[in-house]
């Protein structure tokens, strides 16, 4: 599901983004509500009050589901996990984590957090709805902040079922993580577990269609049994990737003898004797022994031809970051998340501003089918994933 992903605001210093598809969904979450709940749970009103109380109601649910990851992101920070963005999908948020789990109390913790706090936003809807009709009126303000209540109880309970990735399977995973202390065995068990209630959820989905024939419930269980599935079908990948990468240092996969260039070399002669001599597209640029930055031939294709003569490697170079630079005793799996991660093919492998190899994403991909392919059952070594 690789939909385009925009940043909507920041909240709580966290980067709120939303999923292409949230939007999708927060249209259809409006239109079902506007045409077809709230009429029936408050009659006679106009179909613009209906409307507003559809719109109102997504504002609501968009606050709830932020809410949710903020609590996990707390959590997350206090167990040390770093939350870099929290992003809006179909089905709720996902509060994206720099770098590898710590410990199970930390997941476990994380994994409950999200559940409390929509527990705590849904009494809190519930008891406003009832003071709202209790003073002022049983109107469609009243009706949206039940339904905001209902919604977030059900939001928690059905996050609490024990199915990876749910909250629910991830708690479940952290006990067993700590009872077997195996991250990649705890993932395998709590997918299965995943697996088994996207059956059902998709069961249920055809029990609506079929016997019902209620289209739009049959759709919206449809939707997350395929989801549950998905989500927990990659997550035992990248798990086991970071099995498989996480015991292996970069300097195992490092080349070095990549071709560097230095900053004053001209835009031409880069094209001339180093890109249409070696076969490289990127070439890590370095001063007086020092790596300075990276030069890349899309970065000179982009440049009108009339300046490759007078323009040099310095004034074309990407400069050092963390998005391009790695250190030694770094994991392959980190690297790895790093390409994919800011879509990077290569990166540059340096120890105290001096570059000691590069590491390409092509190395790593066929060291993981490879490894996949000879031995698959082999026992996983323990390396920094499980403690
Ligand atoms: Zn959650």
């Amino acid at each position: 599901m690789a939909f385009r992903r925009v940043t909507l605001f920041r909240f709580f210093g966290y980067k709120i983004r939303a999923d292409a598809s949230w939007f999708f969904i927060a249209v259809l979450i409006s239109w079902t509500m506007s045409s077809k709940i709230y009429p029936q749970a408050l009659h006679g009103q106009s179909p613009h009050v209906y409307q507003w109380m559809g719109v109102l109601t997504v504002a609501g649910i968009l606050f709830s589901i932020i809410m949710h990851e903020v609590a996990h992101a707390v959590i997350a920070g206090y167990y040390q996990m770093r939350i870099t963005s929290i992003t809006l999908f179909i089905f709720g948020g996902v509060a994206e984590m720099e770098g590898e789990l710590s410990h199970p109390k930390g997941e476990f913790m994380m994994a409950i957090a999200g559940p409390v706090m929509s527990a705590l936003l849904g009494l809190f809807f519930w008891a406003a709805a009832n003071l709202y009709v209790q003073y002022i009126a049983a109107d469609g303000l009243s009706v949206v902040l039940k339904t905001l209540g209902t919604l977030n109880l059900e939001i928690a309970v059905f996050n609490l079922v024990p199915a990876f990735p749910l909250d629910g399977g991830r708690a479940l995973r952290a006990i067993i993580w700590h009872t077997k202390n195996n991250l990649v065995t705890a993932t395998r068990i709590a997918s299965a577990g995943g697996a088994v209630f996207a059956y059902l959820l998709l069961g249920y989905s055809c029990y609506n269609f079929v016997v019902l024939n209620d289209t739009v419930a049959g759709i919206w269980w449809g939707i997350l049994g395929f989801l549950v599935h998905a989500s927990g079908t990659s997550a035992v990948q990248q798990m086991e990737t970071r099995a498989l990468l996480g015991v292996e240092p970069v300097t195992r996969f490092m080349h070095n003898n990549a071709v560097t260039v230095s900053p004053d070399l001209s835009v031409s002669d880069l094209v001339e004797n180093y890109i249409n001599r070696h076969y490289q597209r990127v070439f890590p640029v370095v001063d007086n022994g020092l790596l300075v930055g990276v030069v890349s031939l899309s970065s000179v294709l982009s440049l009108d031809r009339g300046k490759w003569n007078w323009l040099h490697v310095a004034s074309v170079m990407e400069p050092l970051s963390p998005t391009i630079v790695i250190a030694p005793e770094a994991s392959a799996a980190d690297a790895l998340e790093t390409m994919q991660r800011h879509g990077r093919e290569m990166l540059l492998v340096a120890e105290k501003g001096r570059l000691s190899g590069v590491i390409t994403f092509r190395d790593i991909a066929s060291f993981l089918t490879i490894s996949i392919k000879i031995d698959h059952d082999r026992p996983v070594k323990r390396g920094r994933i499980a403690h």
